[in-house]
């Protein structure tokens, strides 16, 4: 990480107290435990950040882009109707404790937002965040991102470096943190806080933690030429299998996905008129309807569906932007109620070919 402007060591309770001064200044929304499985909260009394989490079932990403936003609103007039500007809230927030692959999951979804086609809401959302990465030690059973080069500690991928995807990173260094700023956003954040420059043990404690992680995990994938090999197996006949044997259509794998960006557009008209919205809610390309188009649907099967998704993520996504659209949350194969795992297909694709 040659791009750090700074790094310091800060005890437990002194990033309790820095997040206590972060409260007063921004919404700082964190991994909390709710339940049996952490989400992203706001920090309130009483709620603490949960410093151990696996994974949370909704994606960092989906904090910013959210479920359902209203684009235009038009309110009825004497005259007729008046289109009123909607003005996303302004409220100033830190996004806390994001995992690498969140981190991640969050630079793919903006290739797409902030790319060559700027996405004017997501923008003026995602310009109240500030980030606060962590580094993660809590490999779960379907984390594979070490696989595809996001974690579990955050470093360069594909193109993209740290300085654009957070601006302090965290790592536990057991009863301290390392705290790593990037930028003036990230020195900012720091800023009034007492905290001591890392010693070569602090480093090395990093180091020795990255590599004790990475030795934990129990689930990868095998990326030598997967774009390709995908392409060259879009007849192979687990799309058929999978698809139509164990498919739902549920979409759960792409609402939790962190860099699916779909989304319909609907309007919403009120009882007596008085006001209509237009609003944007997620979409899925899971959905039978999603592919409908004027005399016909160019997804009507469950086989095609899965293969967009595992294709899209694996292979066609590196084609457009030059990185995966899988950053290894696992979260897809977690959330599928039938297991449907897109990198055991991959792994059978392969096994196949080279049977062949
Ligand atoms: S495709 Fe699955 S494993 Fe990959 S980023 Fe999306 S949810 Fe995570
Ligand atoms: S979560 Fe599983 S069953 Fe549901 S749409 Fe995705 S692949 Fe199909």
């Amino acid at each position: 990480m040659t791009d750090q402007v700074s790094a310091r060591v800060a005890s437990v309770e002194q990033t309790a107290e820095w997040i206590e001064l972060l409260r007063r200044d921004y919404e700082v929304v964190a991994p909390v435990k709710t339940g049996k499985t952490t989400s992203f909260r706001p920090l309130a009394e009483g709620l603490e950040v949960d410093w151990d989490y696996t994974i949370t079932t909704i994606p960092a990403s989906k904090t910013i882009y959210s479920p359902q936003e209203t684009l235009v609103r038009f309110a009825r007039t004497e005259e007729g109707y008046r289109a009123e500007e909607v003005v996303p809230e302004k409220r100033k927030r830190i996004l806390f404790g994001v995992h690498p692959c969140d981190l991640h999951g969050t630079l793919v979804l903006e290739r797409t937002f902030l790319g060559e086609m700027k996405d004017a809401n997501y923008a003026s959302l995602r310009a109240n965040y500030l980030i606060v990465g962590l580094n993660c030690q809590s490999i779960g059973e379907k984390c594979f991102c070490a696989s595809v080069g996001t974690g579990p500690f955050y470093g360069y991928w594909m193109g993209q470096g740290p300085p654009q995807g957070c601006d302090v990173l965290l790592t536990d260094l057991g009863g301290r943190f390392l705290v790593e700023t990037f930028g003036v956003n990230g020195v900012r954040l720091l800023a009034g806080v007492e905290a001591s420059p890392p010693t070569p043990d602090d480093i090395g404690e990093k180091l020795k933690r990255e590599a004790a992680a990475k030795e934990r995990f129990r689930k990868s994938l095998d990326t030598r030429d997967l774009p390709s090999l995908l392409r060259r197996n879009l007849n192979h006949p687990t799309w058929r299998i999978t698809g139509e044997g164990r498919c739902l259509s549920c979409t759960n794998c792409t609402m939790v996905c962190p860099t699916c960006f779909c989304y319909d557009i609907w309007e919403r008209v009120g009882l007596d008129l008085s006001v209509i919205e237009r609003i944007r809610v997620w979409d899925s390309c899971q959905d039978e309807r999603f592919a409908e188009v004027h005399g016909g649907n160019f997804r009507s099967t469950r086989e095609a569906r899965l293969r967009q998704f595992v294709c899209h993520k694996l292979s066609y996504w590196v084609e457009q932007f030059g990185c995966y659209g899988c950053v290894g949350c696992g979260r897809c194969m977690t959330w599928c109620p039938t297991g449907i795992d897109l990198a055991e297909i991959a792994a059978e694709i392969r096994a196949d070919e080279e049977r062949k």
